[in-house]
């Protein structure tokens, strides 16, 4: 049982109609854009701009499983990561536009290749009208709904997208102030990702996989770590150890992929890979806590294109 199926057609309408608000007074990010267009993230106010959907086997091994994990990436982000490394679709908005009947259509197609759950890639600026298409076709829909997302969503929205998603693939970017005030426009990042962290603790998501070993419900909580911000990440070490200790069940992704793209090109302190050094004292330190999930190995990374979304 999911989330979604679960659920009243009465509790699924009102979720709806939150949403849809939220994006029509622009309140569905830190940013607040006010639903000025046009929207600071990309936002169109027709339809859904979408860039793939996608069978998917780069993500976390219980999730891509052996069928791949259904992916949708959405078109816009409004945290603006200078080193995004998805930055055609989240920066210059790539995608193609769908009306929430194709949209739907496309779901279904991605469920016909028996992908083992929905994954939503970055999309809190679309969530009333993806809503709107599950509510179309939530019979069809017998997987889990994954929320993959940047780590900053309001209070309003992430109260939202609680009561739909199964599973969540939550970036921790950054916990301190220095770093999101030189690299990304959600300046209070550290912030709002505590505040989203707190709701994770309260919620407290258990951790079940099928008898095939695929996931069903969890929290895994994604850090890359940047060259030259250690600093950031080691203390986003010491933040999730505590919530750990405080009852947070989630395990963790560490990934040492980064590699400079977009405006870090132009960066004198993320123009490079990441140094051996750097990583490792990170991955030790998330070591000496015995965090249980994934540590990317830095060799490795260096010389595979793989990423994780
Ligand atoms: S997600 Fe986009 S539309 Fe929503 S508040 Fe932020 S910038 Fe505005």
């Amino acid at each position: 049982m999911t989330l979604l199926s679960e659920m009243s057609e009465k509790t699924l309408d009102s979720l709806i109609e939150r949403a849809d608000e939220l994006f029509k007074e622009g309140r569905c990010c830190p940013i607040k854009c006010g639903g000025r267009n046009p929207r600071f993230c990309g936002a169109i106010e027709e339809g859904i701009k979408v860039a793939s959907f996608a069978v998917h086997d780069g993500e976390e091994p219980p999730v891509s499983g052996w069928h791949g994990a259904g992916n949708v990436f959405f078109s816009g982000c409004s945290a603006k990561c200078v080193f995004c490394q998805n930055w055609p679709i989240s920066q210059e908005n790539n995608g193609g536009i769908y009306s929430i009947d194709e949209f739907a259509a496309h779901i279904i197609k991605l469920l016909a290749k028996k992908v083992h759950n929905i994954n939503l890639v970055t999309s809190d600026h679309y969530l009333g009208k993806v809503l709107r298409a599950f509510k179309q076709i939530r019979n069809e829909i017998r997987v889990p709904i994954v929320y993959n997302c940047n780590g900053a969503q309001t209070e309003e929205l992430f109260k939202i997208i609680l009561q739909i998603s199964d599973i969540f693939l939550f970036d921790v970017k950054y916990v301190t102030n220095e770093a999101p005030r030189e690299l990304c426009a959600i300046k209070n990042y550290a912030d709002v990702v505590r505040k989203c962290l707190d709701m994770l603790l309260e919620k407290n998501i258990p951790w079940v996989e099928d008898d095939l070993g695929i996931l069903q419900q969890g929290l895994i909580i994604r850090h890359l770590v940047l060259p030259n911000y250690i600093d950031n990440s080691l203390e986003t070490m010491r933040v999730l150890n505590d919530y750990r200790e405080r009852g947070l069940n989630f395990k963790i992704a560490l990934m040492s992929q980064y590699f400079p793209a977009y405006k870090a090109l132009d960066n004198p302190k993320l123009n490079r890979q990441l140094h051996k050094e750097e990583y490792a004292q990170v991955a030790e330190l998330a070591d000496e806590f015995g965090f249980d999930g994934w540590i990317q190995d830095l060799e490795e990374e260096v010389n595979d294109e793989t990423t994780q979304d």
